[in-house]
């Protein structure tokens, strides 16, 4: 039995609508022993993302409902501080599906697990910029989105860990780049510091008016990350012929009935030119996530990809920090700093 302890974050109750920190339970244990061909990950890095909200909800979805007191799922950097397997010793750094939990055992074959490469980028970003925010940008973006030199793509939650890399691919690949965010100071960072042509913000009353503005060729490619009203006010700018990936839409996710709610696909097909449009999920393309990684890695060295992220401090503090999410006090990627 090891001497460490595995504090871990479990699912309590399901929430009602917004999640609550109520909702979470944080609970001691002793850390796992790594058998034959095994290793013990220490987490440094907890990834906090809007689809852990889906996971709280006893409903269908593509991933399987946590069962109460089940560790909250999550992705993780991590560092191996015992090892049984010959391909990672002692101090190698690797990004895990372990949850919210500061020890786990893990096998080299296990669903999700990488080695992070840490001179291509701060090890943190492989839970953001290098890791699945920024794959899911990528992947999204470019499969889906196809983008076109001179094109104009807009996408929402822009100032996000995800938003914030499709606007600036967007730009890397000849775009005229477009994001809609909450707030004049996410706006003025997504323009002045990504790079965006222009940001605007949807809490604004005038919003519809000032993104068509903002848009006199119409929109080419939306990144749909939100849906409800934003999607409202892009769907009748989209040109014939675009392209709509529909990454999420956070504006629903604590809604208590889903059947009240407009989906993407609802808003879309009733457009008289309706856009190629599909919900698409960023493991689609697991075979070419290091070879995406990697590319990311350069943008940011190249300094043509800059993020931001949010830092709390303490697994214990995540069940709080993660509704940040949803009241949009993040600002870029929300991490937990557990070690
Ligand atoms: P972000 O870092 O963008 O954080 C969430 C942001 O969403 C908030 O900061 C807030 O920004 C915005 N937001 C929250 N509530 C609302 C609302 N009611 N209306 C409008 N905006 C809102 O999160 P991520 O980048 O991690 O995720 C962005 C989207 O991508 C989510 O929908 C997520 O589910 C999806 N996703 C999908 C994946 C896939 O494989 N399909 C993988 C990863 C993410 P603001 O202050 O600007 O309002």
């Amino acid at each position: 039995m090891s001497d460490r302890t595995n504090v871990k974050v479990v699912l309590k109750t399901r929430p009602e609508g917004m999640v609550k920190e109520e909702n979470f339970d944080v609970v001691s244990e002793p850390a796992g022993q790594p058998g034959d061909n095994q290793m013990l990950v220490k987490t440094l890095w907890l990834s906090l993302d809007p689809y852990m909200r889906g996971r709280m909800s006893d409903r269908a979805s593509y991933a399987k409902p946590l069962q109460i007191g089940e560790v909250m799922t999550g992705g993780i950097v991590g560092e191996v501080v015992e090892s049984n397997c010959a391909d990672y010793p002692e101090g190698t750094i690797v990004s895990a599906m372990h949850g919210w939990q500061s020890y786990a055992v893990a096998g080299p074959e296990d669903y999700r697990l990488f080695k992070v490469d840490p001179t291509l980028a701060p090890i943190s970003t492989a839970v953001g910029t290098t890791g699945m925010p920024g794959q899911t940008a990528y992947f999204g973006l470019l499969k889906l989105g196809k983008p076109q030199p001179g094109e104009t793509v807009v996408v929402s939650a822009a100032s996000g860990a995800v938003g914030s890399v499709v606007g600036q691919i967007a730009k890397i690949k000849g775009c005229r780049a477009v994001g809609v965010a909450g707030g004049a100071e996410k706006c003025r960072y997504v323009v002045e510091e990504l790079g965006f042509d222009a940001c605007v913000d949807y809490k604004a009353a005038d919003f519809a008016e000032q993104l068509k503005k903002v848009c006199p060729d119409g929109v080419d490619v939306y990144f749909e990350n939100v849906g409800g009203d934003v999607l409202d006010a892009v769907a009748p700018l989209l040109n014939k012929g675009a392209r709509v990936p529909v990454c999420g839409f956070i504006s629903a996710y604590n809604t208590t009935n889903m059947a009240d709610v407009k989906t993407p696909e609802m808003v879309l097909s009733a457009l008289p030119y309706p856009p190629e449009s599909r919900f698409f999920i960023v493991t689609e393309w697991i075979e070419e996530f290091e070879s995406s990684s990697k590319q990311l890695g350069d943008w940011i060295k190249e300094g043509k990809l800059k993020y931001r992220e949010t830092i709390v401090e303490g697994l214990e503090n995540a069940p709080n920090a993660f509704k940040m999410l949803f009241t949009g006090e993040n600002f870029g990627k929300l991490m937990i700093k557990v070690a």
